[in-house]
């Protein structure tokens, strides 16, 4: 051994064209003799039993709050070969994933471009990026969305101010307006999608009425975007985010996220420097190419999740927009007609504030949640979701999303949440 030994990796790649320097290398270089394993010392934690076996994944169908189910195309691309950050097809499928969220958001804004992390890292990139010390913003809360912002900005030492409002109501503009009067931000956060209550918030209208406030507008699309109508340049958002998982159909791996003009000029008057690395949008803009500039390494770039994200936005880009917006409200119509059917009630009571995506249901009395989420988990190999923050304990979430909102897979929900509810009755008449 030793000596005579070459890479078969290399034999590999060149297709057995190995020049001459390869065999010679041996001699040209000292190689150190192999190493005695009897000298290294023994391990004290021993290769753990459980990953002896084959890895447990079964097939599920995922009705929760996401992750939602990514299509054979999206999961096959995360198997293709790795390429290295900085290579020309590597820049490629980042360009294109760029187009891609350029479309889904509405925008022609340059610095659009998809965070490595899920869609908290797209929330906490735009606190971080936007908020200095001191900075007063707005958040609009509804859920636990705005909670969670709230206790970022809080972090990076911002001045926080809130707007109330029960979960399962959204906001008017008369609302916002009346907030803005009176706190005088510099920032303004609200959720569109509010998956912890099933809230779907109307947005149009409010980047105007903040910038008549001189106030940026953030706004969290992480369960609606692609699902319901957004339009970041037209509505005159600031700061938009989302996520891949849920209406998207990617695995839960990257944040897309879009800033203004106006955002820029902010962030670009900056006293202080971001509080993050990481999440620096100077150094994330010049990794995707938006500033111009030769492309410098900031962090290695997740390239398999790349590799899907441009799968999963070139299927949003073959079915459109419109379509996609069309098929969610058709689908969730004909949900919530089926949940009446079964007792149950919309936790929303304004139909025009109800989310497109995911669901809040109020079970009938007789039922208790979990025994219901349980069921279908054990017996049908669906998820559905428990309530979350302020719904916890109160309610279901059944979302239909993405590839999800189609009339199979809604027969299939419906029917297993009829056979949980029967089911749950059953066990209660056993018990009395
Ligand atoms: C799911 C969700 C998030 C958080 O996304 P993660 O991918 O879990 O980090 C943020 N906002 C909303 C509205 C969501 O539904």
């Amino acid at each position: 051994m030793g000596t005579s030994m070459f890479c078969p990796a290399i034999l590999r790649i060149t297709g057995g064209l190995v020049s001459r320097s390869y065999f010679c290398w041996p001699s040209l270089v000292k190689v150190p003799t192999t190493r005695n394993m009897s000298q290294f010392p023994t391990v004290e934690i021993s290769p753990p039993a459980a990953l002896k076996g084959p890895i447990n994944v079964p097939k599920k169908l995922l009705l929760g709050a996401g992750p939602a189910t990514s299509s054979d195309r999206v999961l096959a691309a995360g198997a293709l070969p790795l390429l290295g950050i900085l290579h020309a097809e590597s820049f490629q499928v980042m360009d294109e994933i760029k187009a891609g969220l350029q479309y889904v958001f509405q925008t022609k804004n340059e610095l659009t471009l998809a965070i490595s992390g899920t869609g908290h890292a797209g929330m906490e990139a735009a606190a971080v990026n936007i908020l200095e010390p001191g900075d007063v913003i707005l958040v609009c809360k509804k859920g636990i969305w705005g909670e969670r912002m709230a206790e970022m900005a809080e972090r990076m030492g911002a001045d926080v101010r809130i707007a109330d409002k029960t979960p399962g109501d959204a906001f008017t503009l008369a609302e916002i307006e009346e907030a803005l009067k009176k706190h005088r931000p510099c920032v303004m956060f609200i959720t569109q999608g509010e998956s912890s209550t099933g809230v779907g918030q109307p947005v149009e209208g409010m980047g105007d009425l903040c910038h008549k406030y001189d106030c940026l507008l953030i706004v969290d699309t992480v369960a609606s975007l692609g699902a319901m109508p957004l339009f970041t340049d037209k509505w005159g958002i600031d700061i938009c985010y989302s996520g891949t998982q849920k209406v998207l159909n990617a695995p839960p791996s990257l944040a897309p996220i879009t800033f203004s003009e106006r955002a820029r000029e902010k962030i670009a008057n900056r006293k202080t420097k971001v509080g993050s690395f990481y999440f620096d949008m100077g150094f994330l803009g010049n990794y995707w190419g938006c500033d111009g500039g030769p492309r410098k390494y900031h962090h290695t770039g997740p390239i398999s999740s790349y590799y899907q994200f441009r799968e999963a936005l070139a299927e949003m880009a073959d079915e459109g927009l419109e379509n996609s917006w069309k098929k969610h409200e058709n689908i969730i119509a004909q949900f919530h007609d089926g949940l009446r059917k079964l007792g149950c009630e919309l936790f929303v009571k304004n139909k025009e504030y109800r989310l497109p995506t995911i669901t809040s249901i109020v079970l009938p009395s007789d039922v208790h949640w979990k025994d219901v989420t349980t069921y279908v988990m054990q017996k049908h190999k669906i998820e559905f979701a428990g309530g979350l923050g302020p719904t916890a304990g109160q309610i279901i979430r059944i979302g239909f999303m993405g590839s999800n909102a189609c009339p199979e897979v809604l027969a299939t929900g419906l029917a297993a949440l009829e056979d949980a509810i029967k089911n749950a009755r059953s066990q209660n008449a056993a018990k009395m």
